[in-house]
């Protein structure tokens, strides 16, 4: 936008001065169930057009709606992720409008007495900066209703389909307090939203399917003035569209109120080809949708025992998790954030950190970092060429652990080490064999190093003199050249040692 941002804080420099941001995130979330809010039909993405559709999601007349004991506890299991208050008493209510891709002619949400109260969410600006600063995000609620059914419009010849499969299908309503200030800001929030979902397993966080779609709220103001009047852009699904939908909106709205204009409240597009936000309609308010509360359904009331199972059944969190590799594991900031970024790879971490412990005599402590680091560079580095995700790796976790033990125990090199790991993706083979096969062992045998050695003093004369007369950054080039003559084989810390004797 060509608009400079002051070093720390995201400020738009306008003709007037500085403008501040203010962002707040309703965030759609499909629940995972098998089955939707109030029927028993199928949620499977990707089905043929209306093959997952019950008398209830179709409107039929008479259909009574019955609430899925799956989709409210997930919804309470994440709110209790998020430190918020669950509801035990709560109520569903009828929105009412009419559009094509809803038969039934109102949408059965939440509005007076939600789910999920008051909770809140960490960020950190930079995930890979252990040293960024936090930021609390209030969560105002969380409350529980229905999707609606999808539209698709043929141009040739000009014809409109629906397809109700994804109608009725349950979703978390999660709305944020305006407490989101730069773009930034409000994309580390959704990326933590995603982690913990995920982690939760009440969504799948597929931005791409449609799984999780923001409504973005924005405002301008002067810093540290008023609220201003806010715009709200509807259905953004991705994380980067988000971001750039926020920085035209905003700056869209200081241009506005600079040429003398008012904000008014309204629903907004993103274009994500012209990278712009169109207006779609003035803002509706609440009395608009005449909402009551639904007399088909009784209100929701949850006794403690459901609660109590609801807590018991929650994993461990990713910040729990990140705090305990630091300070249980002793692992750096940096690689505990990245092992717990997602649930996938902590999982894997730890699959491979016990086997290790296992079969390895090094302490956890020690096992667990050489774990996060192959982890983190070798594994990640080779599924990133490959095109592979995690869950699609050509390696397991317990076979990761033997290469590693492998390294641990002076069997192998870590430059052998990636050798074989090369031919492990390649064949499956497992590493000890590849090791024994290959005649890869490491040699510690002081005598055949020491004629090596001899013979690279021998060849490099001029580099030995340079060496002895100060040159000390030559002794790298020296281990380089032994380990060279050895095939990598030689024990990299008597190859030191007898060098430094050599040179002595
Ligand atoms: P509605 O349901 O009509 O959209 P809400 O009061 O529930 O209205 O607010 C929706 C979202 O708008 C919330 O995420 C809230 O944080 C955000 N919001 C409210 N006021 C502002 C503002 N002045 N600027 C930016 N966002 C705002
Ligand atoms: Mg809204």
């Amino acid at each position: 936008m060509g608009r400079a941002m002051t070093e720390s804080t995201y400020r738009i420099q306008g003709a007037t001065g500085d403008w501040e941001v203010v962002i707040g995130l309703e965030v759609h979330a499909q629940v995972v169930s098998k089955a939707k809010l109030f029927s028993g039909a199928a949620t499977a993405f990707g089905a043929e057009p209306n093959t997952q559709v019950s008398l209830v999601d179709a409107a039929m007349p008479g259909m009574l709606p019955v609430p899925n004991r799956e989709c409210i506890r997930q919804a309470v299991r994440t709110g209790m992720a998020i430190n918020a208050q669950i509801n035990k008493w709560s109520r569903f209510d009828r929105k009412n409008y009419f559009y094509a891709d809803l038969p039934q002619g109102y949408q059965i949400s939440q509005l007076y007495h939600p789910l999920v109260g008051e909770g809140e969410i960490e960020i950190t600006l930079d995930e890979k900066d252990p040293d960024s600063a936090t930021k609390t995000i209030g969560i105002e609620r969380i409350h529980v209703e229905q999707d609606a059914g999808k539209l698709m419009h043929d141009q040739h010849p000009t014809r409109s389909y629906v397809d109700l499969n994804r109608s009725g299908v349950a979703l978390m309503e999660i709305v944020s307090r305006p407490d989101m200030r730069s773009p930034a800001e409000a994309g580390a929030y959704l990326r933590k939203l995603r982690t913990i979902l995920r982690y939760v397993g009440s969504c799948d966080g597929n931005m791409e399917e449609g799984s999780m779609r923001a409504d973005v709220n924005v405002s301008v103001r002067k810093p540290g003035g008023e609220l201003g009047t806010r715009t709200e852009t509807k259905n953004v699904n991705s994380v980067r569209f988000v971001m750039a939908a926020i920085e035209m909106e905003a700056n869209r709205q200081v241009d506005v109120l600079e040429a003398g204009g008012k904000i008014v409240q309204e629903t907004r597009l993103f274009d994500p080809d012209k990278m712009e936000t169109r207006s779609m309609r003035s803002k509706e308010d609440a009395h608009d949708y005449r909402y009551f509360p639904d007399p088909d359904l009784l209100p929701l009331e949850l006794d403690d025992a459901f609660l109590e199972e609801c807590r018991q059944s929650l994993p461990e969190l990713p910040d729990a998790k990140r705090k305990r590799y630091e300070e249980g594991l002793g692992l750096s900031a940096y690689n505990a954030a990245g092992l717990t970024a997602e649930a996938e790879t902590a999982r894997w971490f730890e699959a491979l950190l016990a086997e290790g412990a296992r079969i390895q005599k090094k302490s956890e402590g020690e096992v667990a970092k050489a774990s996060a680091n192959w982890l983190l560079s070798e594994l990640f580095g080779a599924l990133n060429r490959l095109g592979k995700s995690l869950d699609e790796s050509p390696v397991n976790p317990e076979q990761a652990a033997e290469l590693l033990a492998l390294v641990a125990d002076g069997t192998i090199s870590g430059t052998i080490a990636k050798q074989v790991f090369e031919i492990m993706l390649e064949t499956g083979d497992a590493a000890g064999k590849i090791v024994e096969e290959k005649g890869l062992k490491q040699t510690s045998d002081t005598g055949a190093i020491e004629a090596v050695v001899a013979k690279v003093l021998a060849d490099n004369a001029d580099k030995v003199a340079q060496y002895k007369g100060g040159k000390e950054a030559l002794f790298g080039f020296f281990v380089g050249q032994t380990m060279k003559a050895m095939q990598g084989k030689a024990n990299p810390q008597v190859v030191n040692e007898l060098l430094k004797k050599a040179l002595g």
